[in-house]
């Protein structure tokens, strides 16, 4: 790292010029106070720190306008810097900082924890026993396709404050209750909460949502389609044109909400990235969160081998945090570690299974490695 006090654009771009190296890193600008006006990356510091006195205008004219110092760090790849600036901006919400400035707004779905489960959008999800599938960036639509939804597998869409007695639990002292909204009527609700349904008939629907989210079962597809055939038959074209759009956002939903489980769950193995000078830095990656970052051992220092196995299995075992129960920060880390991959699909191939990589690293065997571990090539 390079520190400065208060020096003018022409100390600033000599310092450049003597001391910054053409290696990945992320750098700072600096205001008067020391406060950090812009945070950046890039896998050639020195280059991209003297574009910045190339600008005639723009924002990088304004902020060596204001900027009185600047200072950098190297990092040994491009993945650990934008991880880095990522966490920075989001720490220090540097003025001159667009991206990452802000918190996107993330939605999920809940499948709520109560006698009679509804199924939910929400942004705040708290581990109370709910179900969450997600997060995926918010959509307006999301609540009324979830409405859509309960009413094709007949679950309700009250109020959670909604009294709830299902019909095994009535008894004769009970006073009979009329449904609370016209769904029961219309046949989109069991209504448990004039007892019209058992808690069994009910949990029914629950679990074919589930289901549906998962994507184990497409019966609240086959639900619509039976009913688009009956209004055809019938030469009700509208309704049946009405339901074929429903079908279809209710597809397009569980196709997000399986496709994003799987991308998150394909992200678990270990990463290792080859750089210069520092040598090879591995990643373990479980659900797309970064667990552990290890330097790897020179070859031949079997004792470092050994600790490095250690720990990266006891990472490895351990339970990862479900998305739901992370900060918002975190879980905005995971979106940035996927979108790596996917557009780095060249990195994504690196990825080795931990137990290939263990095996890798001689630690059952206890043999001495015959190649360098950044080496093994990807089995997935
Ligand atoms: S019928 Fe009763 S349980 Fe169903 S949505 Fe309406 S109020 Fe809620």
């Amino acid at each position: 790292m390079s520190r400065t006090k208060s020096e003018g654009r022409s100390g600033l771009r000599l310092r450049i010029q003597a001391e910054a190296e053409n290696r990945p890193g992320i750098y700072r600008f600096l205001g008067p106070r020391r406060e950090i006006l812009y945070v950046g990356k890039s896998i050639r510091i020195r280059t991209r720190l003297l574009s910045y006195f190339r600008a005639r205008e723009g924002k990088a004219r304004e902020l060596l306008r204001v900027a009185s110092g600047v200072e950098w760090e190297y990092v040994p790849n491009e993945f650990e810097a934008i991880l880095r600036e990522f966490r920075l901006i989001r720490a220090f919400r540097p003025r001159f900082n667009v991206q990452h400035r802000r918190y996107r707004r993330f939605a999920w779905i809940r499948v709520t924890c109560e006698a009679a489960p509804r199924i939910v959008a929400t942004r705040t999800p708290r581990p109370d026993g709910s179900r969450f599938f997600g997060p995926f960036p918010a959509t307006r639509s999301l609540p009324h396709v979830l409405r859509e939804l309960a009413a094709v597998v007949g679950l309700r869409d009250c109020p959670a404050r909604t009294p709830i007695t299902f019909a095994d639990q009535f008894d004769l002292l009970s006073v009979p209750r009329s449904p609370g909204c016209p769904r029961a009527e219309l046949g989109s609700c069991p209504a448990p909460c004039a007892s019209a349904c058992t808690r069994e008939e009910y949990l029914r629907g629950v679990e074919e949502v589930t289901a549906f989210l998962e994507g184990q079962s497409d019966a609240p597809l086959e639900r619509l389609q039976y009913r688009m055939d009956a209004a055809v038959q019938s030469r009700g074209f509208e309704v049946a044109a009405r339901l074929r759009d429903r079908e279809a956002r209710l597809r397009a939903l569980r196709d997000r909400v399986v496709e994003a489980e799987r991308e998150r769950e394909a992200l678990s193995f270990v990463y290792p990235v080859a750089g210069a000078p520092e040598g090879a830095r591995v990643y373990l990656l479980q659900g797309g969160r970064v667990q552990l970052t290890l330097d790897e051992p020179p070859r031949g220092d079997l004792g470092a081998r050994a600790r490095m196995a250690q720990a990266l299995r006891s990472a490895a075992e351990r339970k990862p945090t479900p998305p739901e129960s992370l900060a918002e920060p975190q879980r905005e880390e995971l979106f940035l570690v996927a979108r790596w991959f996917r557009t780095h699909p060249g990195e994504r191939s690196r990825g080795i299974p931990v137990e290939t990589y263990l095996e890798a690293l001689g630690e059952e065997a206890g043999e001495t490695p015959t190649k360098e571990l950044s080496d093994i090539p990807s089995r997935r």
